[in-house]
Order: C-alpha cells, then structure tokens, then sequence
C-alpha cells in the first residue's frame, strides 16, 4: 500500500532510516504515461521508491499557469500504487517555502538559454525545489525524463557540482500515438490541438532524417525541422548533447535538437520537444 507523506521532516525520518536504497522521481502530479515511465524504472532499479508530486509556485512566471496547472492527486495516487510506490511525499508549498524561507539556487548561464530566454525564473526555481526535495528525500538514484533535456542537464550539473551522492539517471520520451510527447500541459489541448500538435515531432523526424542522410549544417538541420512546424516557434535550437551550447556550423559530435513553440490563443500553451541527432 503506498503511503502519503505531507511533512518534510516526516519524510526525512523515513528516508534516514537504515538500508534504505531510495529511486526518487520528481513530479508535478497530473501523472500520465511519461511519468510512470520513470517511476517503473525506479521500482525496477530500487528497493525503496518515493514520488513527490509538487506543484511548485517557484518555477511559474507572473503570467504563468501556477493556477490552472492541473491537480489529479487521486489519479495519482492510483497509478502510484499500481506500480508499487512506497511514498508519495506531498507537501504543502507553505511546509517547503515557509514564511521565513531565504535561499536560492541560481544555476548556471545555461538558465539563460533557450527555455530560460522566455522563462526567465523557471530554472532557479526549479533547481531550488529540486535542491530541497533531494535534501528531504535523500535519494541513492534520481529518474528523469529526456523530454525537459535542458532541465535535465541542469540538474545533473548540479548534482556534480553539489557533490550529490545520487545518480542522475535520464530516461527517453514516451510519445502519444501520433508522435505528440506526454505533458501535463497536454490536458490544455483540444483532440485537433493535438494533432496539429504532433508536427513538432515531424519537426525532430525531418532533421533526424536529413541528419542520417548526410547533412551535417546546423543552420541546415534547423531549417529542415522548421518546414514541418505550423505552430508559433518560441526557439529551434542544435545544441551540443554534451554541454548543451549551440552548434554554429557542422555538427561533428553528439547533438541535440531542442525546441519550443506555442500553441492555442486561450490558453496560450506553450509546449518543448528535443530529439538526438547523433551518429
Ligand atoms: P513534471 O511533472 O512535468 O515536472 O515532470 C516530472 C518528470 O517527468 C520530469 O523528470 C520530466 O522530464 C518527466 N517527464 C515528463 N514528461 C515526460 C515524457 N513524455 N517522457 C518522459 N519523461 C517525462
């Protein structure tokens, strides 16, 4: 039977008890197939699994959807205890960011690129729960999903540079049929939204497509992905799959094609997408 834990400190005790061997997946609730994928693993590689499901006001903008975000916590605690998780440790934002609540992590000048250019305290915010829940939950393995590469990468260089003891483990895009990547933010859209949706994969296709075929121009590789996508492109980006800075020029390493766009006018929905375009 998967427990709900609500305090932190409650949390903490659990997690410091002896011979725990803790996979954590950090969630948003509104779990769809995306997230399971995740919490699988983690009940595959660990003894013990906590799931936390946080919607956390630090990551939204002004203008932002911190309200309207989805909250499915039954749904969620159903698929949870399919799989057999142990915790779900669900705080109250007033227990993680108490009144007297200070510190920050600010991250790296990557928070500045591509998802951080339109929003602009979406990575401290997220580095900085990320930060606490590790702290609380005290994981020996983390799972990620690919489909937030950036985010992912944030993460695990703070892992590094904190000297974490856990390991980052990413894990790959769990698509809907049509090629449309999972997201809580899909709820947003109407079943023609999302077909209309799936040609940012077609996008990712093309430039994998014209990759495999020999070109090797990143402005190329843009283009290609660019003639597929009908929605309004916040950014296209081929990045470097290993330090994510942008590749100007020929791809000669690991590369990441990371992209965002808009869809809808009420609500504006803004989703993320990235494929490999290695050898
Ligand atoms: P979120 O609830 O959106 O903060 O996501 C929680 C975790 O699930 C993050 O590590 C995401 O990268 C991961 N995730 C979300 N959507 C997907 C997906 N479609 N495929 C794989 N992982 C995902």
């Amino acid at each position: 039977m998967t427990r709900i834990i609500k305090s932190p400190r409650g949390m903490q005790r659990w997690s410091l008890e002896p011979n725990r061997q803790i996979g954590f997946v950090c969630t948003m609730g509104a779990l769809h197939e995306g997230h399971l994928s995740l919490i699988r693993e983690a009940r595959r590689q660990c003894k013990d699994v906590v799931v936390s499901i946080l919607v956390n006001p630090l990551q939204f903008g002004p203008n932002e959807d911190y309200g309207a975000y989805p909250r499915t916590f039954e749904a969620d605690y159903e698929a949870c205890e399919q799989i057999g998780v142990d915790i779900i440790f669900a705080p109250e934002v007033s227990q993680i960011y108490p009144k007297d609540f200070q510190t920050r992590v600010i991250g790296s000048d990557l928070n500045r690129l591509y998802c951080g250019v339109t929003r602009p305290v979406f990575f401290n915010g997220v580095l900085t729960v990320v930060n606490i829940l590790y702290n609380i939950v005290q994981p020996q393995k983390g799972f990620w999903g690919e489909k937030d590469f950036q985010q992912m990468h944030l993460v695990r260089q703070m892992a590094k540079d904190f000297f974490w003891p856990a390991e980052i483990i990413g894990m790959p895009i769990i698509r809907e049929e049509n090629g449309l990547a999972m997201s809580s933010r899909n709820n947003y859209l109407t079943n023609a939204q999302k077909e209309e949706a799936a040609c940012l994969f077609r996008g990712i296709l093309a430039a994998q497509e014209a990759f495999k075929t020999g070109e090797r121009n990143s402005k190329a590789l843009i283009e290609v992905a660019q003639k597929q996508i009908t929605l309004e492109i916040d950014y296209l980006a081929l990045v470097s799959a290993k330090t994510l800075m942008p590749i100007e020029g020929q791809v000669t390493e690991p590369t990441r094609l990371l992209l965002a766009a808009y869809i809808g006018q009420a609500p504006r929905v803004r989703l993320i997408d990235n494929g490999s375009l290695s050898a």
